[in-house]
């Protein structure tokens, strides 16, 4: 992939995909605040390189899922407010994504000034899989720049307009983050650092099936957690009273059980429960053994006996991935599992890498300083993806020469 630093920016408008999809509130009187900055903090290097070089820089992104209407609520605006605070500098935004107005924004820039432009999901030709609706929003937005840099990795696994179709279109590279996003998956893909131990939880066995089969094939153990493995449990024959099953994946991990076997990989399950009679951070709760989950009781964490041994699973690892907190987090009861494991790692000399967007945000509710880790993706289902070794749109067609 080129990077930033083999273009000629002086003087150019650079139209730069970052993803800033973050997440924000509304207060009752209307007022919408951001709550978490991370993914505009992480698209800043990229940002400021360019605008320091005398680049006339044009940032875009989506916000949530407005699905090709306006909607006021998911506008970028309050985006554009943070990213001139943290630039310090002002940032223009045009309600516009393209036209006219979006072009008379452009226009405005001096060399080194920054705009952004409105949700790029209020379009529906964005996310269109019909080839000719996103080439034509794709020659709208190719109109505004003379070059385009990729650098949204949390999208790079879709083949949307501004990620995919804008790249034909104009000369491209790859942006600060999606090289360093690249380069510790690169490096967990290689996995010669070992022993090589994975932690994988969250909520459904179901999202995580790739995930499981690349790393029985990589690494020396797998740690399982969260709402996935009381699917592993049933699979071993124990009963899971009302936890989060997925009956129809039981044999599947009856099989991945005896793979690991068979290959050497050592799978880790827990031990112990920590069991809740309903869905509520106020809910009743006790531990017991994996053997002895009471019926109507649901799992919503792992046990102190388990959390235990998971860290100690973890304590002589060369590189540690982790993807899906260990329990429900979201509420402080259920926390202690996830929260052993983000210790456990965040001491640990390992390269460690936490990937999927509810466990970057688990560590960081559970206070724990991005610096801990060597390093927290901003791109969940992509870095999945990657690490499955399936082809990311948005990555590839970078790699071809414009
Ligand atoms: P990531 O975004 O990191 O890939 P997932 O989206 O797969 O993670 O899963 C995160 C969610 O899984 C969290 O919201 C958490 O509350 C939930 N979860 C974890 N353990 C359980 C459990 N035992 N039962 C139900 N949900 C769980
Ligand atoms: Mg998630």
């Amino acid at each position: 992939m080129q990077s930033i630093d083999d273009l000629e920016v002086q003087g150019k408008v650079v139209l730069v995909r970052s993803d800033l999809n973050t997440p924000l509130e509304t207060s009752p009187d209307g007022a919408v605040s951001i709550t978490d900055d991370g993914r505009i903090r992480a698209a800043l290097p990229t940002i400021s390189d360019l605008a320091a070089r005398g680049a006339r820089v044009v940032v875009m992104s989506h916000l949530g899922r407005p699905e090709g209407q306006v909607v006021p609520r998911l506008s970028l605006q309050p985006v554009a407010v943070r990213l001139g605070e943290l630039l310090n500098a002002p940032v223009a935004f045009s309600p516009s994504t393209v036209g006219e107005q979006a072009q008379g924004v452009v226009a405005g820039l001096a060399d080194g000034q920054v705009a952004l432009l409105e949700n790029l999901r209020f379009t529906e030709a964005e996310t269109s899989k019909d080839d000719a609706a996103r080439g034509a929003f794709a020659d709208q937005l190719a109109l505004l720049a003379d070059i385009y840099v990729g650098d949204g990795f949390g999208v790079s696994h879709r083949k949307h307009a501004s990620v995919y179709d804008i790249a034909l279109r104009l000369p491209h590279a790859a942006g600060r983050l999606i090289a360093s996003e690249v380069s510790v998956l690169q490096r967990l893909t290689r996995g010669d650092e070992r022993p090589y131990v994975v932690v994988l939880g969250g909520s459904k066995v179901s999202d995580k099936l790739g995930v499981i089969e690349t790393f029985l094939g990589k690494a020396d153990r797998i740690l399982i957690g969260g709402g996935m493995v009381y699917t592993f449990l049933a699979a071993m024959g124990y009963g899971v009273g009302s936890s989060l099953l997925e009956p129809d994946l039981v044999e599947q991990c009856r099989g991945y059980i005896a793979q690991a076997q068979s290959m050497g990989v050592d799978l880790v399950l827990p031990t112990d429960i920590v069991v809740a009679d309903r869905f509520a951070g106020d809910a009743e709760s006790t531990v017991v053994g994996v053997a002895a989950i009471p019926n109507d009781w649901m799992g919503l964490d792992i046990g102190p006996e388990s959390a235990q041994k998971f860290a100690g699973a973890l304590s002589d690892a060369a590189t540690v991935f982790w993807n899906g907190p260990m329990g429900v987090f979201e509420f402080d009861a259920f926390a202690s599992g996830t929260r052993a494991v983000a210790q456990a790692m965040a001491s640990s000399s390992a390269f460690t890498v936490v990937g999927g967007g509810d466990s970057a945000a688990a560590v960081r509710h559970l206070g724990f300083a991005d610096e801990q880790f060597g390093y927290i993706s901003t791109g969940g289902g992509a870095s999945l993806e990657y690490l499955e070794g399936r082809e990311l749109p948005g990555l590839s067609v970078l790699e071809d020469k414009a």
